[in-house]
């Protein structure tokens, strides 16, 4: 009778825990014990003593047991034999305190949870426990007061549950989180309050575990972040979305300031009830130092590019100016050496014959000169209007500048249907100065073979000027298309050093490329590439 008391009082005070534990394993096979609207009938059958049993009995997981109020044990069930060791006949009648650790029976554990059971009504722990064979796990313990309808305690109900493997598992994971050092990691309670703190915590906020436990996350907030209300609106985040991250100021312990990068997320249990959040927090302080002072380079280059570009631009209008200006002087001192060596030549002795051709020529070298820096001045400033350019005709056409001295050097091969996108005076220039260098560098005693030839691909066409001369060493390839870099003695090889930056900026404002390749010796192949044309269209 008294049993069957005790058993109704424990079902009403642990069925609940129960059945939410293994509701999954009783749900699949009776859904009427899960239905709210079940009929009264069921209802009084789920209640009635035999499926309590059946319920207790089924499951494996879960050691429940009844003791009596001394602690002495009065039921067994087939989990609490798997968890235990012990058959039901071998624990029935003894003490429960049999589970408990050496150290735990010296500390009057076993006591003091059945005090506290039946003071408070329930008890719940965490400890270790001891198996028949000597063996512990880490228990999981509800001990739930019982008592009859006058309220007399007529003993308790307890429930066993091994969670070593979880423990375990925290453990290594505590241990892990515990162990980094590089993030701050932390967690809080629902409410922003912090309820773990870790060692990379510690080295980046400068509070020990004790300093900041239970205190509000807000704390590491710079004081404007606080009164703008930021900490609860990155948890209202966090909750809203799942996590949150961000970066932003933060404040040590000594009111440092550092660079933070954050991630919160929030913690929620299997039925989805916030409990809490995580945050992880990383110290971006260099980082952001860095780049800074990066960007701070970067600024600073753009103005020295900016300032460099402005420079250039007024050396070259400088340049274009004098140049423009030297023309008058230049053919007045022509025309009159010209003249002293047609009418005066005879007056002269042989040394005054030699210094006025001397004149002459580096009058002619001047000439050219400023013929180029005028050209370069004026590729870089007229306004360049594109349309459809044949390009066998402007080939032609630069075939012509060259004269019959070279032509015969050069074998062109560009089918006349090939149309670019291009200013037909500035691409004849430049192929041109192509042309012009390429029969100009052969070797010394080797005679100029120069093949030019064009190809579409990909809406351009590329226009190669392949030579068999002296080649270029990679070191100069990207120089030789600056003003005035030339790469040899005027004696040598005559120049100014203009024609390549003449071709690199018409190219350029044409919106085209131009590149070389070339190997010391064997030769170059210099080429350029523009928008393909229709002829008929726009372009
Ligand atoms: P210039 O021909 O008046 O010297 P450029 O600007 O046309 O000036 O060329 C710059 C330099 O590039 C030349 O002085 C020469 O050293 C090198 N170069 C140009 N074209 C060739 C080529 N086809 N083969 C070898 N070197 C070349």
């Amino acid at each position: 009778m008294r049993c069957w008391l005790c058993l109704r009082v424990l079902r009403a005070s642990v069925v609940g825990f129960v059945l939410g534990k293994i509701k999954t394993i009783l749900g699949a096979r009776d859904m009427s014990i899960k239905s709210p609207n079940s009929a009264t009938d069921s209802l009084t059958r789920l209640h009635s003593p035999e499926v309590f049993h059946l319920l207790v009995d089924s499951v494996a997981d879960y050691a429940i047991f009844l003791l009596d109020p001394e602690g002495n044990i009065s039921s067994w069930n087939p989990g609490a034999e798997r968890l235990k060791q012990y058959k039901a006949e071998e624990i029935i009648g003894k003490h429960f305190s049999v589970f408990y650790t050496q150290h735990d029976l010296e500390a009057g554990k076993p006591e003091h949870e059945l005090r506290v059971a039946g003071e408070t009504g329930r008890f719940e722990d965490e400890g270790w426990r001891v198996k028949k064979d000597g063996s512990r796990f880490w228990a999981n313990v509800v001990i739930t007061r019982l008592c009859d309808e006058r309220d007399n305690l007529i003993g308790f109900g307890k429930i066993t549950r091994d969670i070593t493997e979880r423990r375990a598992a925290e453990l290594r994971f505590r241990t892990l989180v515990e162990s980094v050092l590089d993030y701050g990691i932390f967690s809080m309670d629902s409410g922003g309050h912090i309820t773990s703190w870790n060692v990379g915590a510690e080295r980046i906020k400068g509070y020990s575990a004790e300093e900041v436990a239970g205190k509000h996350f807000s704390l590491f907030y710079t004081e404007e972040d606080r009164r703008s209300g930021l900490p609860n609106r990155i948890l209202q985040a966090a909750a809203e979305h799942g996590h949150f991250g961000a970066e932003g100021w933060r404040v040590r312990k000594d009111g440092r300031r550092f660079w933070a990068s954050i991630v919160v997320t929030a913690l929620r249990d299997e039925e989805g009830v916030l409990y809490g959040f995580s945050k992880v927090t990383r110290d971006m302080s260099d980082r952001k130092a860095l780049l800074e002072e990066l960007k701070r380079h970067a600024d600073e280059l753009e103005i020295r590019v900016q300032e460099r570009e402005q420079s250039n631009a007024e050396l070259e209008a400088f340049a274009y100016s004098v140049s423009h200006d030297l023309r008058a002087p230049l053919r007045a001192i022509v025309g009159f050496a010209e003249a002293l060596q047609e009418d005066c030549s005879k007056d002269l002795d042989q040394q005054g014959r030699e210094y006025l051709e001397e004149i002459i020529k580096a009058a002619a070298r001047m000439n050219t000169l400023v013929q180029d820096l005028l050209e370069y001045g004026r590729i870089s400033r007229v306004n360049l209007q594109l349309a459809p350019v044949n390009l066998k005709d402007v080939v032609g056409n630069a075939m012509r500048q060259l004269g019959n001295d070279y032509s015969g050097a050069i074998d062109v091969q560009v089918s006349p249907d090939l149309w670019v996108l291009a200013h037909e005076q500035a691409l004849a220039q430049v192929t041109f100065n192509l042309l012009s260098n390429a029969v100009k560098f052969h070797k010394k005693g080797v005679s100029a073979e120069v093949h030019l030839s064009a190809a579409a691909h990909n809406g351009s066409v590329r226009l190669s000027v392949i030579d068999n001369g002296i080649g270029i060493a990679p070191q100069h390839r990207e120089r030789i298309w600056q003003v005035f870099e030339r790469l040899h003695d005027r004696e040598t090889y005559p120049g100014t050093g203009i024609g390549l930056a003449i071709v690199k900026r018409a190219i350029g404002r044409m919106g085209g490329t131009c590149g070389v390749e070339s190997e010391v010796g064997k030769g170059s192949t210099f080429w350029i590439e523009l928008p393909q044309a229709d002829p008929e269209g726009e372009g």
